[in-house]
């Protein structure tokens, strides 16, 4: 039930057409919603109340760094991030959403932190975040690429922080890969073996209420280190 890239085409090949795909998307909420514009309102409030619930458990991560994966331009920094953490750093590959979700941050925004123009296949975090935020990107990564990503921001988590999954999952326990964007989606049981490859264990989890009948559902997933980095040996 893996996705194994190179069966089908060359790995250079899925991202690439990504990126030309997005290139092509125009900068607005529907553009990177793929035309489901209108539910980013619902679905900012659900992330919230999912947030809220993390932020309420006995050892909440702290509020001072975000990091939002696959930013687009920013929809998910401006409405759900920055009015909660201290500062929040972006990472977006396609230059135009990244001069975009500057624009509607506004670049003066104290809040504002890094923006990362590269893919998460090769981000490397340079600093440690309390809430690592990704959605609606990571099927544009392989399983293999997955794996290391979720190890890295693994270690770039403070005492306490988490990763915040947000994406389609099947319905069925087959991987669908989209030729349009070329990116895939994976089934539950699918993400859940990658989690626990990268040494990480679901705190919590949850599904979107309230998207149209017509789409994937949208499940929320936090993670956190299986051990925790900050044992002190003595
Ligand atoms: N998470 C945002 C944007 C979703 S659209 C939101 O929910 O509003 C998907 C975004 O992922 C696009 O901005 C696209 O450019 C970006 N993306 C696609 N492949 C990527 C990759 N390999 N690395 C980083 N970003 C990628």
């Amino acid at each position: 039930m893996t996705f194994n890239v190179t069966q089908k085409m060359s790995e250079s090949s899925f991202y690439k057409r990504a990126a030309s795909y997005w290139a092509n998307v125009p900068a607005t909420i529907d553009g990177v919603l793929g035309g489901f514009g209108h539910i980013s309102d619902i679905d900012i409030e659900g992330s919230k109340a999912f947030l809220q619930n993390i932020f309420t458990s006995k050892n909440p991560p702290g509020r001072q760094h975000a990091l939002d994966c696959g930013a687009g331009i920013g929809r998910i920094s401006k409405n759900l991030l920055i009015p909660i953490f201290d500062k929040v750093d972006l990472v977006e590959q396609d230059e135009k959403f990244i001069d975009t979700a500057k624009m509607l941050i506004g670049e003066n925004n104290s809040h504002l932190g890094t923006m990362y123009k590269i893919g998460l296949q090769d981000f490397k975090p340079q600093k440690l975040y309390d809430v690592i935020w990704c959605q609606w990107v990571l099927g544009h990564l392989n399983d293999f690429d997955l794996i290391n990503f979720f190890e890295r921001c693994s270690d770039a988590l403070t005492r306490d922080g988490v990763i915040i999954v947000k994406e389609n999952i099947t319905t069925t326990d087959e991987v669908d890969y989209d030729e349009n964007d070329s990116s895939i989606t994976r089934p539950y049981e699918l993400i859940k073996q990658i989690i626990e490859e990268a040494s990480l264990k679901i705190l919590k989890t949850d599904i979107q209420l309230g998207f149209p009948d017509d789409i994937y559902p949208v499940h929320m997933f936090a993670l956190a280190p299986m051990e925790p980095s900050n044992i002190e040996i003595v």
